[in-house]
Parts: structure tokens; sequence; C-alpha cells
């Protein structure tokens, strides 16, 4: 993407005259523009999110974690622990740190009729808020998927030529987005409480990695969730808000992405109106929801999807650029909570 500033102006004053002065204009027009940025919150937010969220950084993530090589990523095999590998590797390049008190990025839970022995690994970082506080919001989204081929039980048999199940849309697209989210608010200095971002695991299992994380959780001290899901195929370019009871939601979220993107007419955040499917009790804000007054799930695709836990859910599929504006907008639209 091209950044709309450039801090040096390019040379020629020492060239020619008529270069000098477009060199000495342009240079006026960058004042100008700095000085702008600075006076509107409107303006600085948007350049902020779009100079540290972008497409490239989006499908660097989905290319790696919807890859064939992680198998399909199923909660308890060797692909699944690559991908938390690397979830928290980036993670760390994002400025984030393991959770005080913890030995570690990983937080275990053992994967329900295989004994003791294979565990999941929900992978969770931490960002301090910019001041002393006890409270935190939560950013998660699922890592694990379907796994390949005879694992699956439950699903449309899988084509020969291909067997693995790669969850590019679900649910790499909501890890991908909470990753963008992690470097931008650690650009903040504004962070009002502690953020904790979890890559959940063995949600595909029956959000087992979240029900097993919520079960340890302090809650009193949390003051938000907000689960990623599902951003990557959109039905009608916005975004919906899955989520038991506040109705105050879509409203707090458009409000506040109005006023830094200066469309408040836009209303990005719409209402699931898929209420037959039951997606509020369907994904990992479910389990927090019992600890956590505000608990919810933002998505972008149709739970009635074509490519919805099948084979074909792969990196070719993905609108980036929805991805990227979703991601750019949840950005903006949880300051809300973290401001
Ligand atoms: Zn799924």
């Amino acid at each position: 993407m091209n950044h709309p500033l450039q801090f040096h102006a390019p040379g020629g004053f020492y060239i020619n005259d008529s270069l000098s002065i477009t060199s000495l204009s342009y240079s006026m027009k960058t004042c100008w523009l700095l000085i702008a940025l600075c006076a509107s919150p409107v303006l600085f937010a948007q350049h902020k999110t779009d100079s540290i969220i972008t497409k490239t950084s989006l499908q660097e993530t989905l290319a790696v974690l919807a890859s064939d090589s992680l198998e399909g990523r199923l909660t308890g095999t060797i692909g699944a622990e690559k991908a938390a590998y690397f979830i928290a590797d980036k993670m760390m390049r994002a400025g984030l740190t393991p959770l005080p008190g913890t030995t570690g990025w990983f937080d275990s839970f053992p994967v329900p009729g295989q004994g003791k022995k294979t565990v999941g690994l929900n992978v969770i970082g931490f960002l301090p808020a910019s001041w002393q506080i006890d409270s935190s919001i939560i950013f998660s989204a699922h890592y694990d998927h379907l796994g390949k081929g005879k694992n699956l039980t439950y699903m449309e048999p899988p084509d020969k030529e291909d067997e693995i199940y790669n969850g590019a849309n679900d649910n790499a697209t909501g890890v991908a987005a909470i990753l963008e989210l992690a470097k931008y608010y650690a650009a903040n200095t504004h962070n009002r409480y502690n953020l904790v971002f979890i890559a959940f695991s063995g949600e595909e299992m029956g959000l087992v990695g979240s029900t097993a994380y919520a079960k340890k959780l302090k809650s009193k001290t949390v003051k938000a969730a907000i689960n990623l899901e599902m951003l990557g195929r959109p039905t009608n370019e916005r975004c919906y808000i899955v989520a038991l009871g506040n109705h105050h939601l879509r409203k707090q979220l458009n409000t506040t992405l109005g006023k830094f993107n200066g469309n408040p007419a836009e209303k990005f955040f719409g209402a699931d109106t898929y209420s037959e499917e039951q997606l509020e009790y369907r994904s990992d804000h479910y389990p927090l929801s019992r600890k956590i007054k505000t608990a919810f799930t933002i998505m972008g695709t149709s739970p009635a999807d074509d490519y919805y836990h099948s084979v074909d859910d792969e990196f070719g599929t993905i609108d980036f650029d929805f991805l990227l504006k979703a991601t750019r907008n949840i950005a903006l639209a949880c300051e809300y909570f973290t401001r």
C-alpha cells in the first residue's frame, strides 16, 4: 500500500530552479498534511490504521495458517502445534508478551477422548495498559480447524484429490485480524485497559479451548471479550454482531467507527439475521459470556456460505479487500472499549 506521507522531500535544489520549486511546494504540502493529521482525530486514526494494518500482512498470515503443510490445524495434531508456534511468534513481533505470571505463550487443555497425553494449545499474548490497571479486554479468534481426510466423521466426505480442510476463512481470517489488532493497539498510547489476545484451539470440537480458559478466568477484571470469526467472505460487505443480550453493541461500534472514519451513516456493523442458526452458542464468545457481561463475536460470513466446513475453504477464496476493511474498521470501532 502507498504511504500517504513522505518524510523526505525529493532532492533537486542543486539541479535546476523548476525542480527546486517543486521540491519546496512538496515540502510545504507535507507540512500542512502533518498539521492536519495532528489536528484531526479522524485523519490521524485513519492514517494509523492504514499504515499499520495492511493487506500484505493479512495475506502473509493466511498463507501460512491455511497452507496444506498445517494439514487443517486439527486440535492435538502437529499441524495445530505448528500453527500455535507461528501465532506466538507473530504475537511477539507485534509487541505482545506472555501473560504476566505465566511461563510462556501457551495455555494447554486435554483434548476430549484422547487421554491426558494429547493437549490442545490456546496461544495468549498480553499488552499492558498505558497506565497501571488490573482490568482487561480480551480479543480472541480460534485458529484450529477440522484437520484432514478420515479424521472427519461429521462433515461431508472430502474429495479424493484434496483431503485437507484448510480453514482459510474459518478461522485463519479471524486470527490474522487479531494479529493486526495487536500491532495497532501496541502503537497506541491511550489504552485504558490491559489487552489480552487469545488464539483459541478446540473450537471446532465444541468450544473446548475457550471453555477450559473460561473456567480458570478471574472474570471480575475483564470488561469485555471480543471474538472474531470468518471475516474473509462477506455476505453484504458488512460484518454482523453475534451476542447473547447487549443490544447496544451495534450502536456503540457504529458510532465509534463513524467518529473515526468520518462516515457515521455507514453502519458497518449489522445485526445477526440468522437466528435459526443459534450462532450465539456456536463460537468462543459463548463460554466467556457466562463470566463476562459483554462478550460477543464479530462475523463477516453467512453460516450458509458455500465453502463453510468444506475442503475448498482455501486462501484463493478470500476477499482480502473486505478482510482489510473489516480489520481496520474493527480496530477503530473497538476503541469504544479500549480508549
Ligand atoms: Zn468452523
